[in-house]
């Protein structure tokens, strides 16, 4: 099975590849089945045996050290492009609906890549999963019996876990509280004075989602080009400058799981 993330959208593409009874070496090329992006891939095996391995171009095999974090990252930044692109089509000058559904989207496209890559960094990380236990109101006082050690090797992973699963991640206090204190991270300094916008603008997607786009008091929010426009730079900027300041945080644990890894590495975008 050939497996792969595009790094164009972030997909994982699948392919039951068979080897040729009389090559060693093969060149395919597999159209990604998200975004038609083309993949060439050099396929060499053994003589006579039915395993292999294989190169490929644009993209990220899903066994690479890495992989799924950097699909995380190419996902949600090729949503943010769909979304811009659309935007600035005419369809969002014809449908209030398809305003408030563009506009909602790109909070979302936020809230995922809060989720995927907070669970992401601290689940592979002791010092960082430590450091969220004992920021966490939650979970930093809670008593356990011996056995519940024995019975489950990976109780204090589950419980971590767990209650990353529970939090919301458009609750930008939370959020911030986060990278603040468990990536040491100053968050609110990156927002600065787009805190505020920030979060009237997840206010609004909740209005859109719960209430079809009123206030509770009845308000019909009036969602623009604009706007969605604003919010959907104004987004991608944010996710683009925390995955700067979150790459030193990232190579530390790599190297601390790899400490001959010596791993650095480029931002995938
Ligand atoms: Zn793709």
């Amino acid at each position: 099975m050939i497996a792969f993330y595009c790094d164009k959208c972030g997909d994982e593409n699948t392919y039951n590849y068979t080897s040729p009874l009389d090559s060693t070496n093969d060149l395919i090329t597999i159209d990604c089945s998200n975004c038609q992006n083309s993949h060439n891939i050099h396929i060499w095996s053994s003589n006579h045996s039915s395993n292999y391995d294989y190169n490929i171009q644009n993209a990220y095999k899903t066994s690479d050290y890495e992989a799924e974090y950097k699909s995380y990252i190419n996902s949600v930044i090729f949503n943010q492009e769909q979304l811009l692109n659309t935007a600035i089509s005419e369809v969002t000058n014809k449908s209030a609906f398809i305003n408030r559904l563009l506009f909602t989207q790109s909070i979302v496209n936020l809230e995922t890549y809060f989720s995927d890559t907070i669970k992401h960094c601290i689940l592979n990380s002791d010092l960082l999963l430590r450091s969220f236990i004992i920021n966490s109101d939650k979970l930093k006082n809670e008593k356990y019996t011996l056995q519940n050690y024995i019975m489950n090797p990976n109780f204090i992973y589950d419980k971590v876990k767990g209650r990353l699963n529970e939090i919301l991640y458009h609750n930008l206090a939370a959020v911030i509280d986060i990278y603040e204190n468990v990536f040491q991270i100053k968050l609110s300094k990156i927002l600065t004075n787009k805190r505020s916008y920030l979060e009237k603008s997840i206010s609004i997607r909740h209005d859109c989602v719960h209430r079809n786009g009123k206030t509770i008091d009845g308000f019909s929010h009036e969602i623009t080009q604009d706007d969605i426009i604003k919010l959907t730079t104004f987004v991608s900027e944010l996710m683009i400058e925390i995955e700067k300041q979150i790459q030193p945080v990232r190579i530390k644990f790599i190297n601390e799981n790899n400490p001959c890894a010596d791993f650095s590495e480029e931002i995938p975008f």
